[in-house]
């Protein structure tokens, strides 16, 4: 994992893609806030900053790619529509934009996803299939519906338009954060952090990049060991975002990131659990496990630097209410 500057293209996506991303988004997608948290930065001895793609209409930042891919799309391939697989925001986000378009969509999910996001994409009027155990599950029934009724797939992360749209989070932190260095980023397929590492090592500014995934199941963090995308068995996580395989013939997101990220954290159950609470307790976010991760990796003081700016992608709030209140009652009764 080289800590270098963007020297030539990668996989064809340039800084360009982003910026164009950023106006096609722009009638669908607004800027979202960046505050600071003074009680991390306390923590941590320097400004801790939380980019908040909680606050989207769909609970996450996956509106940025979808949106971007869907407006990219034919006339004609929207009027055949779209389908999707994902572990619920990705086809939240799709479900989302084909309906501000008129467009329409359908969501394949596996049985593991939990029913908040299965109700939250009724609501959004896409049409729901549920195939399988795994996210690879649902990928299979997705390409038979573009075979049969010529729907457009739309990739989670590997798609260099999704890509693009989740880099535009990237323009927006350094517009707002002069002195960043260091860029937390939850890391599952890689569009967001392959996204946002474009950008910022488009920059002249030295920006690091450190992506954070549960330790178990962290499929991306295993192939980069390995050398090339592998699969793995998945187990449960609060995390439940960032689960699913990268795909074994990976495209665009297993060079990107192990072109961009420079370090890579994997957080255990306990911690993140323990940073759900935390941040309802004393920030009053909701954040779902996945997004979790990055708080956790500062509360543990495992951010291997020492001065300048952290940004934490605060990826998204989709949680089952009843979990949350849970693990806030657990850890309330403790000091914390
Ligand atoms: C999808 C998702 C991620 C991970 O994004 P990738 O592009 O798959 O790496 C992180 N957090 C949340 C909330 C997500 O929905």
């Amino acid at each position: 994992m080289a800590n270098t500057h963007l020297t030539k293209e990668t996989q064809n996506m340039k800084i360009g893609d982003i910026l164009e991303a950023r106006e096609r988004i722009a009638s669908i997608v607004n800027k979202t806030p960046m505050i600071q948290s003074i009680i991390l930065s306390e923590k941590v001895g320097r400004p801790v900053y939380l980019k908040l793609e909680n606050v989207h209409e769909v609970g996450a930042f996956k509106i940025r790619g979808a949106a971007n891919k869907i407006l990219s799309l034919t006339e004609e391939q929207k009027k055949r529509g779209v389908a999707t697989y994902s572990t619920g925001n990705h086809g939240m986000a799709v479900a989302y934009v084909a309906n501000k378009l008129g467009i329409d969509a359908v969501v394949c999910i596996s049985n593991r996803v939990p029913k908040a996001k299965v109700d939250s994409l009724k609501r959004l009027g896409a049409q729901i299939e549920i195939v399988g155990d795994s996210q690879d599950d649902a990928g299979v029934r997705c390409y038979e519906l573009e075979k049969e009724k010529g729907l457009t797939v739309i990739q989670p992360f590997d798609d260099p338009h999704v890509i693009a749209g989740q880099g535009t989070i990237g323009l927006e932190l350094m517009e707002d954060l002069p002195n960043l260095t260091d860029v937390i980023v939850p890391l599952s397929g890689g569009g967001l952090l392959s996204g946002i590492g474009l950008a910022v090592k488009s920059s002249e500014r030295d920006i690091r990049v450190t992506g954070v995934s549960m330790e178990q199941s962290a499929v991306m963090y295993e192939s980069l060991k390995v050398g090339k995308p592998i699969e793995l068995e998945e187990s449960e996580t609060l995390a439940d975002s960032l689960l699913g395989g990268i795909g074994l013939d990976n495209q665009y997101t297993f060079n990107m990131v192990r072109q961009y990220m420079d370090d890579v954290l994997l957080i255990p159950e306990e911690e993140i659990a323990y940073a759900m609470a935390y941040m309802m307790d004393k920030h009053r976010i909701i954040m779902e496990g996945a997004a979790a991760t990055g708080i956790a990796a500062i509360l543990g003081n495992k951010i291997p630097h020492q001065t300048g700016d952290i940004a934490v992608i605060i990826s998204g709030q989709n949680v089952d209410i009843s979990i949350l209140l849970q693990l806030i009652q657990k850890y309330t009764a403790d000091e914390m």
